[in-house]
């Protein structure tokens, strides 16, 4: 009789339209509210807190929404899937936008410093790291709710979308370095 462990977690061609709203819900609050955080925290002077801010939200959305889908999503099982739509979608605006290419390369979205993985890794903690310190010699009730609703969309995201939501269900999960470290390959 089959245990409980042994059952594996159903793989999605097509994500529910609710998985998906709650991937790119988080992601653009995220960024959102991390742009206003550090236009706000540094406010003190003059020019720093906008541009900072505005800088950091050409950049987090410029990685999710451009780089992604040119750089990583072509290399995907999801791009060739007839049909198919990935946890954030960006299978059918990379299709659109980008030339296939080959599945046997979407590993290296992990490799090197400066790799896809990393800059997505950036876009979440930059603006936690960079409110912590201004916060201190410029606190408000309001900065700090932004800077815990935005640590707890990142502790959101590592411990229910990438386990429970996303990375679990993918058909990619099986060449994915993410899921991988999330330890949800073989689940
Ligand atoms: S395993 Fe997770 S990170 Fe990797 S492609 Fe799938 S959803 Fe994205």
């Amino acid at each position: 009789m089959e245990s409980e462990k042994d059952i594996k977690a159903k793989l999605y061609s097509r994500y529910p339209l609710s998985s998906v709203v709650i991937y790119n819900g988080s992601t653009i609050l995220h960024f959102l509210l991390g742009g206003i955080g550090i236009a706000l925290v540094y406010r003190f002077s003059p020019w720093a807190g906008y541009t900072f801010g505005v800088l950091y939200l050409i950049f987090s959305f410029v990685e999710m929404y451009v780089i992604m889908p040119v750089a990583v999503c072509p290399n995907c099982v999801y791009y060739r899937a007839k049909d198919s739509l990935c946890i954030s979608g960006l299978n059918i605006l990379s299709k659109k936008i980008a030339k296939e290419g080959d599945p046997k390369d979407f590993p290296r979205r992990a490799e090197g410093l400066l790799c896809p993985n990393n800059l997505y890794l950036a876009s979440l903690i930059i603006p936690i790291v960079a409110m912590i310190p201004a916060l201190i010699v410029n606190f408000s009730v309001v900065l700090l709710v932004i800077f815990l609703v935005v640590a707890g969309l990142l502790l959101f995201r590592f411990f229910i979308i990438f386990p429970k939501i996303a990375c679990l269900h993918c058909r990619a999960k099986y060449m994915c370095p993410q899921a991988e470290a999330m330890g949800v390959r073989n689940r």
